[in-house]
């Protein structure tokens, strides 16, 4: 797809969604901390920004500062985590970014950042282990230095392959999206996306019937063309049976006297079941409809 028709294809899905999933009105335009977008896009890759923002609560509610949540153990923190899947690992990574940001500074402030141009930042910040993970990153320019970002994971991803924007890798996908969907829509769009994600373009079995892009969207698309034609192959099955059953007859309907006594005796042998018909091959139809 070109560039500029992913552009349009993209406003289209955002006009779309929008419809649906009508704004909340929760989205906070106030930026998050440096730190806070750390530990946020921590919690939020692969699950839900509700999620995510109870997580901050926790933290923000159940602790002196960060400080406390650096020096405690994994499993205090997990449980500041509840409902996130992978809370342990999740937890490691929010300790582990504490203490390297405290062994470096002797605080937890990075908010000096936000001044510099985002490159630079981005320099900086890309030391720290937690930087690794592309949405990280995307979090914390989206949510922080307010730059354009568009963070994708596992759950976007597959919404958005579905609709056939694909890039070979995650940033790559990103970079596609942050060309097509302006700065301003950038933080809306992902919440839509993240939205259609969890609700009807889940992983398994898409509810595409319920889903406002079922119109434009190749995989619902190529689902429909997929069932009609199995809805087709039914329907021509039941004349094929019929024709199965006026076949020749069985192998023990062979040995029945012939019909008449002046027939030729080349009639009576070899036996009929040397020249029965191979087995019928099972219909292909098993296989449609398994996408
Ligand atoms: S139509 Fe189906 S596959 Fe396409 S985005 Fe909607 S739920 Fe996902």
């Amino acid at each position: 797809m070109a560039t500029q028709s992913k552009a349009q294809f993209l406003t289209d899905v955002y006009t779309l969604l929008r419809r649906r999933y009508k704004p909340k009105g929760e989205q906070d335009s106030a930026r998050l901390s440096v730190l806070k977008a750390v530990v946020y896009g921590i919690c939020h890759e692969d699950t839900t920004r509700e999620n995510a923002n109870q997580a901050l609560s926790r933290f923000k509610d159940g602790y002196f500062d960060w400080n406390e949540v650096r020096v405690s153990d994994i499993d205090e923190i997990r449980e500041s985590l509840a409902g996130i899947p992978d809370p342990e690992e999740r937890a490691k990574r929010i300790r582990k970014f504490l203490r390297q940001l405290f062994n470096r500074t002797y605080g937890f402030n990075l908010d000096a950042l936000v001044k510099k141009p985002l490159k630079e930042a981005l320099k900086v910040l890309q030391t720290y282990e937690a930087f690794a993970s592309d949405y990280v990153t995307a979090t914390v320019i989206q949510q922080a230095l307010g730059g354009h970002a568009i963070p994708v994971d596992h759950e976007t991803h597959r919404a958005l392959e579905r609709l056939g924007i694909t890039e070979a890798t995650i940033p790559e996908l990103r970079a596609v999206l942050e060309r097509a969907v302006p700065k301003n829509r950038g933080a809306e769009f992902l919440d839509l996306i993240e939205d259609l994600a969890n609700d009807t373009c889940v992983a398994v079995d898409p509810d595409c019937p319920r889903c406002e892009l079922r119109k434009i969207c190749p995989y619902a698309l190529a689902r429909k063309e997929q069932d009609a034609a199995a809805r087709s192959a039914a329907k021509t099955r039941p004349s094929k049976e019929r024709e199965k059953e006026i076949e020749p007859p069985s192998p023990a309907h062979a040995h029945e006297p012939g019909p008449s006594p002046t027939a030729s005796p080349k009639k009576s042998s070899p036996p009929r079941t040397a020249k029965e018909p191979p087995p019928v091959k099972p219909s292909p139809r098993g296989k449609q409809g398994s996408k």
